[in-house]
């Protein structure tokens, strides 16, 4: 089969992934979504849960549930833990992926959204990647307005996921989400260049 082209799209929290993601689907692009499959692979691979046991104790699933909250405050306060995380659940949601791509109808790109992203051929199979941008206070607003987070604790993600600088050094294209520009001209372009690649 010919390889298919997988653009990844990341972005830091509230930078709008989603909703430039959902103008992608509008395209007819189909989107992968890794946050919602890694949700639901923490949840269901046995495997994988006993991983993460081993990593961060019992208490990483309550009756079989995983708990995000106890998992969360884990590997908070530790980088080293939240890399071995990471690397447990990565792989899977990479297969995962994978799985996806060989069952989706022939488009010319499919994307692979992610809050998480490495640099485009670090044996991920991603050929390029597009980056959402956008103002720190206006992400922090939407988010506060979303989930109804205080802004110490939107501030805390923010300063924990990388920068909006290092996230543009390992992307070919952006997407400026402040209050001025209009999304769809955007997303109409690289949509265009992608297909011209
Ligand atoms: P996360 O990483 O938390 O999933 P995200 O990058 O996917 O965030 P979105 O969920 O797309 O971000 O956007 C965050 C919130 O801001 C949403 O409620 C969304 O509707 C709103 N939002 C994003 N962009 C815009 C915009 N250009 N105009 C109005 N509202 C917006």
């Amino acid at each position: 089969m010919h390889p298919r082209k997988l653009i990844g799209i990341t972005g830091g929290i509230g930078s709008g992934k989603t909703i430039v993601c959902k103008i992608f689907e509008t395209l007819g692009i189909p989107v992968f979504n890794a946050d919602q499959a890694s949700k639901k692979i923490v949840a269901t691979d046995p495997s994988l849960k006993n991983e993460i046991i081993a990593l961060l104790g019992e208490k990483a699933y309550e009756n079989g549930v995983y708990n995000n909250k106890y998992v969360a405050q884990k590997v908070f306060s530790s980088p080293e833990l939240l890399l071995k995380l990471n690397q447990l659940i990565h792989p899977k949601v990479r297969v995962a992926a994978q799985n996806w791509l060989e069952k989706q109808d022939k488009k010319p790109y499919y994307l692979y959204e992610a809050a998480l992203m490495e640099a485009a051929g670090q044996g991920n199979n991603i050929d390029k990647i597009i980056v959402v941008t956008a103002p720190i206070a206006l992400r922090i607003a939407r988010i506060k307005e979303r989930d109804g987070r205080t802004e110490v604790e939107i501030e805390a993600i923010i300063n924990k996921q990388k920068t909006d600088a290092e996230r543009k050094k390992i992307s070919d294209f952006e997407v400026v989400n402040d209050s001025e520009s209009a999304l769809i001209p955007q997303v109409l372009k690289i949509h265009k260049a992608i297909i011209a690649t």
